[in-house]
């Protein structure tokens, strides 16, 4: 019955030149014999294990989201708020740009990201493609250079930096959160989601 993973084949993204798939053994890379591109590597993380980093990173923005981040001080007064309570306080004091950053690096595009890999590692788990999974997966091959770590630290380097300009700043709980939110999103950025290809299959169960 399965014979897709084996023989499928694999197209090199940057030349198109096609090859036939092998499995790969740890620590083996495949690579394009004509541009030298990097086709495909060996996956240690399995489906199941990538489901739970998922939901486990979901359970921690949730608290990120729901703890007090910082303490802002302003005019002698002080009040902990949330990373929206901090968005919303930094539009209203004339800093739109950077609060419409922080709204992006740090709700939208990681809550975007893991419904959308929760979503395809669902029914990957039992070998099926989930409906929408054509359109999703190039979606997050798009999505994927504007959801990196690195820009989600520098959207919360920015914001508490903006913040310093209009209030005193410090840290509460929730900041926490988001640094073990950062870790995931870290590992995350090393999952190549292009074996879905090849793990999946069109079809019922
Ligand atoms: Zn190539």
């Amino acid at each position: 019955m399965d014979t897709g993973a084996a023989d499928a084949l694999l197209i090199c993204e940057h030349c198109d030149t096609v090859y036939r798939r092998r499995i790969l053994v740890r620590g083996e890379v495949a690579r394009c014999a004509r541009c030298a591109a990097e086709l495909e590597r060996h996956q240690s993380l399995s489906v199941n294990a990538m489901l739970a980093l998922v939901l486990t990173a979901m359970i921690v923005f949730v608290q990120a989201n729901m703890w007090p981040i910082v303490t802002l001080g302003l005019n002698g007064q002080f009040s902990a708020t949330t990373l929206w309570g901090m968005i919303i306080t930094m539009w209203q004091q004339q800093a739109q740009v950077v609060s419409v950053l922080a709204a992006f690096t740090l709700f939208f595009f990681p809550m975007t990201k893991m419904l959308v890999l929760g979503w395809l590692l669902w029914f990957a788990r039992r070998g099926r493609r989930a409906p929408g999974f054509v359109r999703l997966m190039v979606g997050l091959h798009h999505l994927g250079p504007w959801t990196m770590s690195e820009v989600f630290v520098l959207g919360a380097l920015v914001a508490i930096v903006k913040a310093h300009n209009y209030f005193d700043v410090v840290a509460d709980p929730g900041i926490y959160a988001y640094a073990a939110l950062t870790v995931l999103i870290t590992i995350f950025a090393g999952v190549d989601l292009r074996q879905l290809w090849v793990l999946t299959r069109d079809g019922q169960a």
